[in-house]
Formats: structure tokens, C-alpha cells, sequence
């Protein structure tokens, strides 16, 4: 049982995206992560720093809004793992509604299973899919949906999704919209797409270009 007013620090969120993982998913980017890739394609939420303070509850309310709608959601960062006890309670309470849970992360999956933290140990129990390592910006991934570079593995740690399924097996996703704070771009974008968008929009800086973490 987790304690639903446990706060923590949000970046954004993006109610229902394909653009990260399979089906349509409500994604979460936390504020905060301790690694430095090089090429983070989210340097906007390295800092622990600003992003909006949340509780549990109310990120639950915003997920249970659209949970006929989505099959799952996704945590990214930022580092979901620098967030685990709210990012546990967010992925215990999603199951709860019958959604998957999948986590990208910077670390890799013996590193966190080593932790003798009981909230890593907590999340690790909810995810459904589980995307680990750094982002290694010369080893670009350009075949597997979704994941930044080939370093990076899925792990699937239930049996809700398996690696044969076909959504893994197509191209990736950009999704550009325009919101409250003007363009927002989220899916794993090439740079090149990346640097024309931002050429398009001149007059405004680009606010959130959200892609995989770790
Ligand atoms: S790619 Fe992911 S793990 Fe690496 S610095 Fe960026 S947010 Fe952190």
C-alpha cells in the first residue's frame, strides 16, 4: 500500500502517445536524473531542480482520465530510478487499473537489481518492460522501435508483452504537437528531424523534445 500523497517532480506528461511504447500510452518524464550521456535528447530534464511538484494522487487522477483510452503507461526522465518511491507507487497503482508499466532507464537492470533500496526493489516488482543503459550517442539504434542506441536492452519482466510481438518490429514515431507551451515533439526523433523543426520555429524556443531516456 502506498501513501497516495508522496510528491515528486514532474516534468510533463502527454496523456495518450504511441510514440512511446507499444500501443497507446499515457508517458510520464520525471525532473531530475544524475547521469550525463552525452546527446541526452532531454537535457531540459537533467536537473533535479524546477519541473512542477505532484503527489501520486493526482497523477493518478490524470491517468485514470484516460485509462479506456490507453493500454498502458510509460516512465521516463529525467531518471524514473532517481524517483522510485513515487515511480513505484505511480506503477503499483496503474496494475491496479489493469495498465502496463514500462520504464526506460539510464541504469542497467543488474546495477538496479543490486540495490539494497526497497523502493528500486518496488518498481522493479510493477514493470511490465523494461528498457536499460545509458544513451550512447556513436551507437545509435536505427532498427528497434523506440530504443536510443543499441547498447540499450528490453527486458521483459512479465509476460504481458514478448519481443515477437509486431509492434517492436515497426519504424519509429514522432509526434509534434502544439500545447500550452507551444511546440512540443515527443517519440525518438533523428537529430536531423530534430534540427528542422527547431529551424521551422525560430521565434519560439522549443520547450520539450522528449525522447527515450537512458
Ligand atoms: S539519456 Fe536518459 S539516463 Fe542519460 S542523461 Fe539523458 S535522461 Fe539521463
Amino acid at each position: 500500500v502506498f501513501d497516495s500523497d508522496i510528491s515528486f517532480s514532474l516534468a510533463q506528461f502527454v496523456p495518450c502517445t504511441e510514440a512511446e511504447g507499444p500501443g497507446k500510452r499515457f508517458a510520464l518524464w520525471f525532473q531530475g536524473c544524475p547521469l550525463r550521456c552525452s546527446g541526452c535528447c532531454n537535457p531540459e530534464f537533467l536537473k533535479f531542480e524546477g519541473g512542477e511538484s505532484w503527489t501520486v494522487d493526482r497523477i493518478m487522477q490524470e491517468i485514470a482520465a484516460v485509462s479506456d483510452q490507453i493500454e498502458g503507461i510509460t516512465l521516463l526522465g529525467g531518471e524514473p530510478f532517481a524517483h522510485a518511491k513515487a515511480a513505484a507507487a505511480i506503477a503499483s497503482e496503474t496494475q491496479k487499473l489493469g495498465l502496463s508499466v514500462m520504464v526506460f532507464s539510464g541504469f542497467i537492470r543488474e546495477e538496479l537489481e543490486s540495490r539494497p533500496n526497497p523502493e528500486i526493489q518496488q518498481l522493479l516488482q510493477q514493470i511490465d518492460i523494461l528498457i536499460d543503459g545509458p544513451y550512447l550517442k556513436d551507437q545509435p539504434d536505427t532498427t528497434r522501435r523506440w530504443i536510443g542506441s543499441q547498447n540499450q536492452r528490453i527486458h521483459f519482466l512479465t509476460s504481458r508483452y514478448r519481443a515477437e510481438d509486431e509492434c517492436w518490429k515497426q519504424p519509429n514515431t514522432l509526434e509534434i504537437r502544439f500545447g500550452p507551451n507551444g511546440l512540443e515533439v515527443n517519440g525518438f526523433p533523428s537529430l536531423p528531424t530534430v534540427d528542422f523543426w527547431k529551424g521551422k520555429f525560430t521565434r519560439k524556443p522549443l520547450p520539450a523534445v522528449s525522447g527515450a531516456s537512458g
